[in-house]
């Protein structure tokens, strides 16, 4: 199985995908977090990606292909795979097209979970992340036992340079532009499944699950 989870930043694509991956067994490919590590260790994919995620710009579509296309042949996707901010543009829809004959597997269900965007604002300029373990936190929504200390696994908790106001509205602009096609393109070949993004996380959740159930 392959599942696409598609939508604006601060959707909420990543809190789902840790349900998701563990009710069916997926193995998770966050093209997003595979770029922040990469940065983290200042890697030649890091430094050449960086400039562009500071600035909430997308990274050229051929460093990300590639990261993709390497991680969809590794063991752990044998028995399906959850892909969450890849596709993010036309172009990235069809080189996954043309590179997913070869695994085996074709899109079985994309996932768009829509949000207003004055919320979008909120939650991600609130965001704060764990430093160790990438635990999603929020000031208000979903603040920390004790403040800035992940309650997870204790790690320091980070707000994103991506997540300042500013950089959060370019970011959503990039969606809107770059992005936002790909409903047309999914909807085009029937995959596409609209989720209420608006309401709670356990009710986003059950809609995700009786579509996924579904497939
Ligand atoms: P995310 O964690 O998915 O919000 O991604 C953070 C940043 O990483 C984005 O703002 C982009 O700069 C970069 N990024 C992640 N995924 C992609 C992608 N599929 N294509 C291009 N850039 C990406």
């Amino acid at each position: 199985m392959l599942l696409i989870l598609l939508g604006p930043p601060g959707a909420g694509k990543g809190t789902q995908a840790g349900q998701l991956v563990e009710d069916y067994g997926l193995a998770y490919i966050s093209t997003g977090a595979i770029l922040r590590n990469a940065v983290k260790e200042g890697t030649g994919l890091g430094q050449k990606a960086r400039q562009y995620m500071d600035l909430g710009q997308l990274v050229p579509d051929e460093l990300v292909v590639e990261i993709v296309k390497d991680r969809l042949q590794q063991p752990d996707c044998e028995k399906g795979a959850l892909l969450d901010g890849f596709p993010r543009t036309v172009e990235q829809a069809t080189f996954l097209e043309k590179v997913l004959p070869d695994t085996g597997k074709k899109v079985d269900c994309v996932l768009l979970i829509e949000v207003a965007e004055e919320e979008l604002i909120e939650r991600l300029t609130g965001r704060r992340v764990c430093s160790e373990c990438g635990t999603n936190f929020h000031v208000t929504h979903k603040p920390p036992k004790v403040r800035n200390v992940c309650d997870e696994c204790g790690g320091a908790l980070y707000q994103r340079a991506d997540d300042s106001l500013e950089t959060v509205k370019e970011r959503l602009e990039v969606y809107k532009n770059q992005t936002a096609p790909l409903i047309d393109f999914y909807e085009g070949r029937n995959v596409l499944a609209r989720i209420d993004g608006n309401q709670e996380i356990e009710s986003v959740r059950d809609q995700i699950k009786g579509t996924v159930d579904k497939l």
